[in-house]
């Protein structure tokens, strides 16, 4: 975010404060408390923190070492894929195991990631928004990005590696590609896996999709003149990266999933006869577009279609990996988290995911940036579960650093906008730490949600149906912010600020105290944006 936008946002805020006529000293509704200006505000709870700490001390106790961690990051899958959270067998591609893992843990129904991958994949090892890190869209094929965005960024497994953790990521990363940026080089000891999203790959190899470009020789060769990767890569921290498997036909990319799977398998095994606790980050590259079905799961779904397949695929991944913890005897000392990095991609439908709110991936509203959130622990997280309450994907990093032991290494020198959330999730009737979660689009604060309220100062308009990142614009609100209360309207469709104007003054003094620490700790700018 520049000058102009920064000046911008205050504006807004400026603008949002002269409407309503109470006292907007800081805000009335607002219960979160600020421990440090580098922190964001959280609620405090102490007796579940308490209860929280009294279930790792016994787990050290029992298993003498750190948990370990693990997340599960499916890619655009929608909220109403699994079946635990309306999908499943009714939108015709079972997800069992992600269903079971959701009834014998916690199921979120308020998880917000960003609204496109490499915000999400960057925000949550960072614990910091896209538009502070400058990692605010994925970086494209020619993009000529001005500095590493990295080089000053601290980031999950940098840490975790310092305590004593081993630290993998398997599957996709899309976070950057050049050295200096790939997984194995910002903190992972190991990566396994894809530097690209599934699409940037298969249109190099799908003459049915691309004919434009596979068929056309002097256009293909312009494309891999890029550099962009089209090859399964192993990389070693300070060690040799190796291209595994080049991609060269839509048949190899649907077994993607299906290498990456049985890397982080045999990778388990092998964490587990070790001595030190491990953090596991397995990122499936399906079902982001283009999904073709692997040989295994070809028509194994009731719908039949790729992308339903794909579904299918990745929630028996997910239960063979959690089986593979359970087989290595670290099941019980491990946190799982299962989740989606935005909303379903409706631009490419039928080969998308559904979600029941508005919109899709690329947008504000619920439909881009509402996940799936399951947090899983045998004997630790209580089965059955369920809350409403919020938690954004950012809030991983301060929860993964509290189950490590490390919450002190958290850097104080830049704005953290992520939560310690592990009282939440471990004590058996936590309630979230998190008042509020901001919305941003690229270098736009777009909404924020403040219990079942959100605010929009900006919305993403779209001009087709369905196609919420090739043909919309973002615009300002009039008069007013547009106010939803999404338990009345989860779809964002009838705002109803004028019959609740009090909260509307307390959320804009939240949105100002947001703005605010824009002022005092200035976003990077990494050349991502206008
Ligand atoms: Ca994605």
């Amino acid at each position: 975010m520049g000058m102009k936008q920064l000046r911008a946002l205050v504006l807004q805020t400026a603008i949002l404060a002269a409407i309503p006529t109470v006292t907007l000293a800081q805000s009335v509704l607002s219960k979160a408390e600020r421990t440090s200006e580098s922190m964001e505000p959280a609620l405090v709870h102490s007796d579940q923190a308490l209860a929280a700490q009294a279930k790792l001390d016994a787990l050290q106790t029992k298993f003498g070492r750190k948990p370990n961690i693990v997340w599960l990051v499916v890619d655009d899958m929608g909220y109403g894929d699994p079946g635990a959270f309306g999908g499943g067998a009714a939108v015709g591609a079972a997800t069992p195991n992600m269903d079971r893992l959701a009834a014998e843990g916690l199921k979120l129904t308020s998880t917000y990631s960003q609204a496109t991958c490499t915000p999400t994949r960057s925000a949550i090892l960072t614990g910091r928004l896209p538009v502070r890190t400058g990692l605010t869209r994925p970086i494209l094929a020619g993009d000529k990005i001005t500095r590493n965005p990295w080089s000053d960024e601290t980031s999950l497994p940098k840490i975790l590696g310092e305590a004593g953790y081993k630290t993998i990521l398997s599957g996709k990363w899309h976070v950057g590609e050049s050295e200096g940026m790939r997984p194995h080089d910002i903190g992972f000891d190991e990566f396994y896996g894809f530097y690209e999203a599934e699409k940037e790959i298969s249109q190099g190899v799908d003459k049915r999709r691309y004919p434009d470009l596979v068929l056309n020789p002097e256009r293909l060769a312009m494309l891999k003149a890029t550099g962009s990767s089209d090859a399964l890569v192993h990389g070693f921290k300070g060690g040799v990266t190796s291209d595994v498997e080049v991609i060269d036909s839509i048949e190899k990319m649907a077994e993607g999933d299906r290498l990456t799977k049985e890397f982080t398998v045999a990778k388990i095994k092998e964490l587990a006869s070790g001595t030190a606790p491990f953090f596991l980050e397995h990122c499936f590259m399906k079902v982001h577009a283009d999904n073709f079905a692997s040989k295994e799961f070809e028509g194994k779904s009731a719908s039949k279609y790729p992308y339903k397949d794909d579904v299918v695929e990745v929630d028996s991944y997910v239960g063979q990996i959690v089986k593979a913890l359970d087989e290595a005897g670290v099941l019980d000392n491990t946190f799982v988290f299962v989740t989606s990095d935005n909303g379903p991609q409706l631009d490419t439908w039928p080969d998308a995911g559904y979600t029941p709110f508005r919109g899709a991936k690329g947008s504000a509203w619920e439909g881009g940036v509402r996940v799936p959130g399951i947090a899983y622990w045998r004997g630790t997280i209580k089965p059955g579960r369920q809350s409403d309450e919020l938690f954004d994907l950012m809030d991983l990093f301060n929860t993964s650093l509290h189950l490590a032991g490390s919450l002190d290494k958290i850097p104080s020198d830049r704005y953290i906008d992520g939560i310690d959330q592990t009282s939440f999730l471990l004590a058996d009737d936590g309630r979230s730490n998190r008042e509020k979660v901001y919305i941003w689009n690229e270098q736009d604060f777009m909404a924020m949600r403040m219990y079942e309220y959100k605010m929009h100062l900006k919305i993403v308009q779209e001009h087709a149906q369905w196609l919420n990142i090739d043909m919309t614009t973002v615009s300002d609100v009039g008069l007013a912010p547009w106010l939803f209360n999404l338990y009345i309207d989860p779809k964002e469709q009838y705002p109803v600020g004028h019959r609740m104007n009090a909260f509307l003054a307390s959320m804009a003094a939240e949105m100002k105290g947001h703005a605010a620490t824009f002022k005092k700790y200035p976003p990077k700018n990494i050349g991502l944006g206008q």
